[in-house]
């Protein structure tokens, strides 16, 4: 009996694997495909002023549905397209895409509105500089509008261009937002060497606000530190209106969530900012 059950275990979790593989497998080739077949899109989720409410800013997301996988989470896909390296190409796509929509936001419903862009630390190259500045000039984007986030892993585990780039980005307008902040194991000494612009603080922090003392206590020291050092913070994650007044009473600047919307597809968005900004210009 042990050993028959034995074997059946020893089957299921063969098969199980096989199957992961067999998606990974799948997933890697749709991927390939992605960009020429137009599976994938960006949404926008907006990220408003703990002040006024306004929006200021939207987070381009990517999502992939793909004709047989159907829906793909970035949190499945993304990795994947990393080791495949195909994360070069799609990041590209990510930023043209990311800068037409917010260009034409600007110029017909909200001037001031800004764009941030995810990147994968694979994508923090030479290239990116240049690709950057072929985005801003083909879009007429002010490099100002354009912040690009990244991890701290990323950060540190980039190659030693890394500081280049994003200084050169820098001199472009184009600001660097460190993404997640709190969830990486590293010292802060980095704040110091790289020319970040702001932190957002990680939702796991703001899922627990107010009630979690030790939550509550994190999340004031980053945002007092951030304070301190000149950074600006986001909060992620907000879905409760206790989640937000509680960021509000610390003075986080920018706060971002379900509570103030999920991402939406690009049109859904325009009317958004319809709604928000009143009248479209001309
Ligand atoms: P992220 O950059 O930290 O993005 C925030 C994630 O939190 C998004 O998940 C967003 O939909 C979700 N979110 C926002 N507000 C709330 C909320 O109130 N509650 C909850 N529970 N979740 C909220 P999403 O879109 O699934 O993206 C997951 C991750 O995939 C992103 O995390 C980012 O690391 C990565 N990703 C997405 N798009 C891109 C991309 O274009 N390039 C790269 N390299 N990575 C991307
Ligand atoms: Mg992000
Ligand atoms: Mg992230
Ligand atoms: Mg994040």
């Amino acid at each position: 009996q042990a050993k028959i059950e034995g074997r059946n275990t020893y089957r299921f979790f063969t098969s199980e694997l096989t199957t992961r593989l067999e998606r990974r497998i799948c997933l890697e080739q749709g991927l390939r495909n992605a960009i020429k077949n137009a599976s994938l899109r960006l949404v926008y989720q907006p990220i408003v002023s703990s002040a006024d409410g306004r929006i200021v800013a939207v987070e381009a997301l990517l999502r992939w549905t793909d004709r047989e996988l159907g829906d793909i989470s970035p949190v499945e896909f993304v990795p994947i397209a990393e080791e495949a390296s195909l994360i070069g190409a799609i990041g590209q796509w990510v930023l043209l895409k990311a800068c037409e929509s917010v260009a034409q936001w600007r110029q017909t419903l909200s001037p001031n509105l800004a764009v941030s862009v995810n990147l994968s630390p694979r994508q923090v190259n030479d290239a990116l500089v240049t690709y950057v500045q072929q985005c801003l000039d083909v879009t007429g984007l002010d490099g100002s509008a354009l912040e690009l986030e990244i991890t701290e892993g990323a950060l540190l585990a980039g190659s030693k261009d890394v500081l280049t780039t994003l200084t050169r980005l820098t001199e472009m307008g184009v600001s660097i937002a460190i993404d997640d902040f709190g969830t990486g194991y590293s010292s802060l000494s980095y704040l110091k060497r790289f020319p970040v612009k702001s932190l957002k603080v990680d939702r796991s922090f703001v899922f627990e606000l107010p009630d979690d003392r030790d939550s509550a206590e994190l999340t004031r020291a980053i945002i007092v530190m951030a304070r301190s050092l000149g950074l600006g913070v986001t909060a992620e994650g907000v879905e409760t209106v206790a989640q937000a007044d509680f960021l509000r009473s610390l003075q986080c600047a920018r706060l971002q969530g379900y509570l103030f919307g999920k991402p939406l597809s690009e049109d859904d968005m325009t009317r958004a900012l319809i709604e928000a900004e009143g009248t479209p210009v001309d």
